[in-house]
């Protein structure tokens, strides 16, 4: 499922100190059981749109971007409010800077971006039933098994050298 976008997603920090836009839809919305995202945000699970950084448009404040250890190794970036401190997107190893992976909590509508696929529900809590039907895999997964083509064909322009 890809998010609709008649009127532009917006969001933001919980002080109201930094704010963004999203120029289109995201390509796609990842929710993550894994154990690294329930320790990360202290929950369930991380919900991630992701989206061409060149798309995430700052409407106010300046963000810092804090280096995290992530599952991989190689770290990720989790871009936060410098006054309270909400993360409002990462950017990991594999896409790099390119792409941001919104959190989808701190858009103002977070209802239009439902998760297009659970992953690593191998370490999903038990409580947490997900709908019959819901794309789901105990790991990871191939995008051109899931995603549109409209969102594949955004990304192969992404890792195509300019
Ligand atoms: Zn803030
Ligand atoms: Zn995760």
């Amino acid at each position: 499922m890809t998010p609709n976008a008649d009127t532009p997603l917006e969001g933001g920090c919980a002080c109201r100190h930094v704010r963004y836009r999203l120029a289109s839809a995201p390509m796609f919305v990842n929710c993550c059981h894994c154990r690294w995202c329930q320790r990360e945000s202290g929950s369930a699970f991380a919900l991630n749109a992701m989206i061409e950084a060149e798309r995430v448009q700052l409407l106010a404040g300046g963000p810092e971007t804090v280096l995290t250890p992530s599952e991989s190794g190689k770290g990720q970036k989790i871009v936060r409010c410098p006054q309270c401190r909400v993360a409002l997107w990462s950017h990991y190893a594999g896409a790099g800077d390119a792409v941001c992976f919104v959190r989808v909590g701190t858009l103002d509508e977070p209802d239009r971006c439902p998760p297009g696929v659970h992953i690593f529900t191998s370490s999903k809590q038990p409580w947490v039933v997900l709908s019959p039907g819901a794309p789901a895999v105990p790991e990871y997964y191939k995008a051109s098994e899931l995603w549109p083509p409209e969102s594949l064909a955004r990304r192969a322009a992404l890792t195509k050298p300019r």
